[in-house]
């Protein structure tokens, strides 16, 4: 706008700081500098037309301008509070057990409308998020710009001041974004969703596989790890006689090796028209006990938000206007 950037320093703390202001009001900037402010930008954020909530996560959806609509979740942990953003409307990868992902991609949402559900999440909860999982609907390496800006916006230090190991980014495993992405100004944590262990069983559950087969997205995840010296996270969802067998879990450790990563085993959340069901308990602690047996680190995800269907694979943004 011209401005001097040192400007800057006081209009972002009043956006994204603990005020989280809706305008430019009070602001210590001459008039001048303020009707332009007021001409230039707006604070429009998207719509909250529902909000659903539970002990452990709340579920917001979002109209945006075009009318689409998106979903965040506010996710209640004990250590703190995390939210749950997506990434685009709709879904094109057609991962078989996925809710969020029969909605046809409509189009990758902008750099505002992923802060636009942080703030929004934020004021109406009054909860600031200690963290961000860009884990909510659409793959975020097919919108990797406008993901990478919205990340900037989060860890900045006058606003949100999130660190960037508080922000945690799930890819169903797009091999070069995952290399773009280390090579990135913002080394977040990686999840990826494997959630089977070899390209014959994956590729039936996540098409994804044909472009981009297992041996090429753990080579990427393995650059990662080791480029940012970070532990990567293998998302593996549990789907009873699907890919919950002894074997799948010995084939899993295999795959992993060396590498340093942990697997997160995943309870399946069926909707009532979904075809696959979640395995047993004891089947789920006996695939964890193959893996640990196997070396491998592993942890269960405790279910968030399955009672208003904001936990993984379940975000869908019913009620919209999407249209494909
Ligand atoms: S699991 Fe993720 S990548 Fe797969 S269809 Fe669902 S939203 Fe898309």
């Amino acid at each position: 706008m011209g401005e001097r950037a040192s400007r800057a320093d006081t209009i972002f703390p009043a956006v994204y700081g603990e005020r989280l202001a809706d305008t430019f009001d009070g602001l210590p900037l001459n008039t001048a500098t303020l009707e332009r402010l007021r001409s230039g930008l707006t604070f429009t954020l998207p719509e909250r037309i529902q909000t659903l909530t539970s002990d452990t996560a709340d579920k917001y959806l979002w109209r945006l301008s075009d009318g689409c609509t998106v979903e965040s979740v506010l996710m209640k942990h004990e250590f703190g509070h995390n939210i749950c953003v997506s990434t685009q409307v709709g879904c094109n990868m057609g991962c078989a057990f996925c809710v969020s992902g029969r909605l046809k991609r409509r189009r990758d949402l902008t750099v505002s409308e992923m802060a636009g559900q942080v703030v929004g999440t934020a004021r109406h909860s009054g909860i600031r998020p200690g963290g961000i999982s860009i884990m909510g609907i659409g793959e975020p390496l097919e919108n990797f710009d406008n993901v990478l800006d919205f990340i900037g916006i989060m860890t900045y230090p006058k606003g949100f001041d999130i660190g960037i190991k508080h922000i945690t980014l799930s890819t169903c495993g797009v091999v070069p974004g995952i290399y773009k992405l280390a090579e990135s100004a913002y080394p977040v944590n990686l999840a990826i969703s494997l959630h089977a262990p070899t390209d014959e069983l994956r590729g039936k559950l996540m098409p994804i596989t044909r472009r981009y087969p297992i041996s090429e997205v753990m080579g990427a995840a393995r650059d990662y790890s080791e480029k940012l010296n970070r532990r990567i996270t293998l998302e593996y969802v549990m789907l009873d006689g699907v890919n919950d067998s002894d074997e799948c879990a010995a084939q899993l450790a295999g795959l992993i090796g060396s590498m340093n990563a942990y697997v997160n085993l995943i309870r399946y959340n069926s909707g009532a028209d979904s075809e696959f069901r979640c395995s047993p308990h004891e089947r789920i602690m006996g695939f964890y006990d193959t893996l640990k047996k196997h070396g491998v680190g592993v942890t269960m995800r405790r279910s968030l938000g399955d009672t208003i269907n904001a936990a993984c694979g379940q975000l869908s943004a019913h009620g919209s206007d999407n249209k494909a």
